[in-house]
């Protein structure tokens, strides 16, 4: 018996049986775009195969140029582009893996000149003015869908999914918001839903039976003008009577206002509307979004709302995410914390995909942990995320690891992270380098302040110490009233009205922290609804609150605030800040802090903000006090994280770079 006998079931799927209910969702990495990166790609879908993934999803390819994300971006039009990926499907099948494609067509999403859609609205997201297709034009993009379903078939693929999900091409025929034609691909629902419906009965006789056709189905626009749940269900019975085998469900528009996958979006948040669309079809469903731990999928599985769960993220930040659960190891997985800030924020920048928590994702050819040829006696200082990856890679390593840690328990910074009003998950962080350290025997001293004397004799130390919060030089600054951000995440009390200093990362979170409000849900904070009741599931009129607090977030420098933020999760924060009331003011000059609250100058004006805190979140400086005397003892000192270079340090950086250092070692 295992500890999740639902999600290790096998599915029969008639043309094909699944060994187990988890589908790896599309992922653009940016190794589709070049053939050249096949080989990485291979490594990447391999390792998840070798895990048991029960069914891979590629990243989009586009079925023409039109539909192309980018210039040049991936897409499968010729034989010679199928040929070329023959390699990457016969790795995962030589790992006993199964893999589909995704037929991605951009629409109006398109950051090209080229971009088309039913109508030429351009989208509020990108730059550029779609064409309207002509009544012929669809069709022609009809048999584009098609014929890269039958040359994925001749590259060997085990199926395909037609991406109708998130705002694209297909979605943009199906809403009202986008579609605004006359002719047999507009009007009414019946000529809105043809384009999607006709491309997956054209997939079906074109690739026969015994090849699987899942349709990624969005149950939830969240825009105005996107689907009522009639539609939705309507569609759905009519892409399964078409061939669909499975229906993959999709949440949200790109443009949609509401956040979907970010970390304070409750676990499986929407899962249960691929729940109710079950009822409605005989096909397979799959629930997705936010599903990061096995117990939360097989609770889905369990309580009849999907019969396989989407993994994407989860399994960038652990391809033995499956291998793990099945052998009664959840505890050892490393969770996705839902940062997006290797993962989707560079897929907006443009860059290749990796993961906070697991730098070798999307670098398996290149990130390589080998059992290191002389095993050496090494310190780690600082528990940290630099630290702690450091310590349990080179600890697998086969080194001999000695990991201290002033502060009670591990986690460094991460441990006030978690504290911040939907950051919990980074707790889970926390939780697996535990395990792992457990696991792999490293000797690990809390409460313990390393000094030199006690360092002398390693190989090689690590210091791993991080940052200390930098203390501006204002008049007052010692003043009681002045906090620093440990204080107030650590539970200091703080009053009615407050001055945040300084307003990056941590700045955006003491607001969220300062200004969240217990008694207000999730889905009530943004709005969501019932699609059954509200089209698309957006509330249109929204009670007005009383924030908790009174804040000000306060920066010297002028412009816009909030610009830093992470790409694709920035907004989120923007958004709740000025819905809780907090007042951004940027371009100030502080002048002093004494009992009456804090001054300052704004455009030559003095003024006084009568607060009853100031919270100080003005950056960090190194913590590197060791480094010099461990290098003048002449011991081999290696510095990373914060202790190595403070500005614009994140986790990404701490967790790569001591992950990089213990492959070197
Ligand atoms: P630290 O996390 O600072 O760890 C250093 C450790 O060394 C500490 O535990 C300290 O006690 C220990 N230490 C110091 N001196 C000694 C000594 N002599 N002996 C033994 N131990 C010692 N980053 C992101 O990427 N994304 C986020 O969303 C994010 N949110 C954040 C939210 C908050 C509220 C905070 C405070 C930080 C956040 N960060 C975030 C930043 C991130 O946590 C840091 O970039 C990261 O923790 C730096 O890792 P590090 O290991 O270098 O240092
Ligand atoms: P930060 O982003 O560098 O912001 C520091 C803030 O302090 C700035 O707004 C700066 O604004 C101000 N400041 C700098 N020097 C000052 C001085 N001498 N006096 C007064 N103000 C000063 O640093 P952070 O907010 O401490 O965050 C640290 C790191 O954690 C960041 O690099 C970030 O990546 C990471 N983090 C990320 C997230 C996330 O959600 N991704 C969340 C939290 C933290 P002015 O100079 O204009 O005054
Ligand atoms: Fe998850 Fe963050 Fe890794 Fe992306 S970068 S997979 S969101 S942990």
């Amino acid at each position: 018996m295992t500890a999740f006998p639902l999600l290790t079931s096998p599915l029969d799927l008639g043309c094909l049986t699944l060994p187990n209910r988890v589908v790896m969702g599309s992922m653009h990495t940016g190794l589709e775009d070049r053939p050249g990166n096949f080989d990485r790609l291979a490594a990447y879908y391999a390792e998840r195969a070798r895990n048991g993934v029960g069914l891979i999803v590629t990243g989009g390819y586009a079925p023409n140029r039109q539909g192309w994300l980018l210039p040049f971006a991936a897409s499968l039009r010729t034989t010679r582009q199928a040929d070329q990926h023959r390699p990457l499907v016969d790795a995962v099948h030589a790992e006993g893996g199964r893999i589909a494609l995704q037929i991605l067509h951009a629409g109006r999403y398109g950051y090209h000149p080229f971009a088309v859609s039913a109508s030429s609205d351009r989208s509020p997201i990108t730059p550029f003015r779609p064409r309207a297709l002509t009544t012929a034009g669809v069709r022609r993009h009809i048999d584009d869908f098609v014929r890269c379903a039958e040359l994925s078939r001749a590259a060997g693929y085990d199926g395909v999914e037609v991406m109708g999900s998130e705002g694209y091409f297909v979605n943009q025929f199906l809403a009202e918001r986008t579609n605004r034609r006359t002719d047999e691909w507009g009007g009414s629902f019946a000529n809105r839903m043809r384009v999607p419906v006709e491309i997956v009965a054209g997939i079906r006789r074109a690739v026969g039976s015994d090849f699987v056709v899942l349709y990624r189905l969005s149950v939830l626009d969240l825009v105005e003008g996107g689907q009522s749940w009639d539609e939705v269900v309507t569609l759905a019975q009519a892409v399964e009577a078409a061939g669909a085998t499975i229906i993959n469900t999709g949440i949200g528009w790109h443009e949609a206002r509401v956040p979907t996958i970010v970390t304070s979006v409750p676990r499986a948040a929407f899962a249960h509307l691929a729940g109710r669309l079950r009822e409605h079809v005989s096909v397979p469903v799959v629930a997705s979004n936010r599903i990061n731990t096995p117990e939360v999928a097989e609770e889905l599985l369990a309580t009849g709302q999907a019969d396989l769960v989407s993994l994407a993220r989860p399994l960038l930040a652990d391809p033995a995410w499956l291998a793990k659960a099945a052998q009664g190891r959840p505890d050892e997985i490393n969770t996705c914390i839902a940062c997006n800030q290797a993962c989707l924020d560079h897929v907006f920048r443009h860059r290749e995909v990796s993961c906070l928590v697991n730098p070798r994702a999307g670098h398996e050819t290149e990130l390589v942990l080998r059992p290191a040829d002389r095993p050496r006696r090494i310190a780690v200082v600082g528990a940290g995320p630099a630290g702690l990856s450091c310590a349990t890679a080179l600890a697998g390593r086969g080194h001999s690891v000695t990991l201290f840690e002033a502060a009670a328990e591990i986690g460094g910074q991460f441990t006030l992270a978690r504290r911040v009003p939907g950051k919990a998950e980074y707790a889970e962080t926390i939780r697996y380098y535990g395990r792992q350290l457990a696991l792999l025997g490293v000797d690990v001293r809390v409460n313990m302040t390393a000094k030199p004397a006690d360092l002398a004799g390693f190989d090689d130390v690590v210091v791993a110490t991080g940052v200390l919060p930098r203390a501006p030089g204002i008049p007052g600054i010692d003043h009681p009233m002045v906090l620093s951000y440990v204080d107030v995440l650590e539970g200091k009390p703080v009053g009615a009205r407050v001055a945040v200093l300084g307003a990056g990362g941590i700045g955006y979170d003491v607001c969220e922290f300062l200004t969240h409000d217990d008694n207000v849900g999730w889905s009530d904070e943004w709005g969501v609804a019932d699609p059954a009741v509200a089209r698309a599931g957006l509330v249109t009129e929204r009670a007005t609150r009383t924030p908790v607090r009174t804040v000000h977030l306060l920066r010297r420098t002028p412009g816009r605030m909030g610009t830093t933020l992470g790409k694709t999760t920035g907004w989120v924060h923007r958004e709740t800040l000025r819905r809780n009331g907090v007042r951004l003011m940027p371009g100030v000059r502080y002048l002093g802090v004494d009992d009456r609250g804090l001054r300052i100058a704004r455009d030559g004006v003095e003024e006084l903000l009568a607060v009853d805190n100031v919270v100080v979140c003005a950056g960090q400086e190194p913590n590197r006090g060791l480094v010099g005397p461990l290098r003048d003892a002449g011991l081999s000192v290696h510095v990373i994280g914060g202790a190595d270079v403070a500005a614009e340090l994140d986790a990404k950086r701490a967790i790569d770079q001591g992950t990089r250092l213990a492959a070197r070692l």
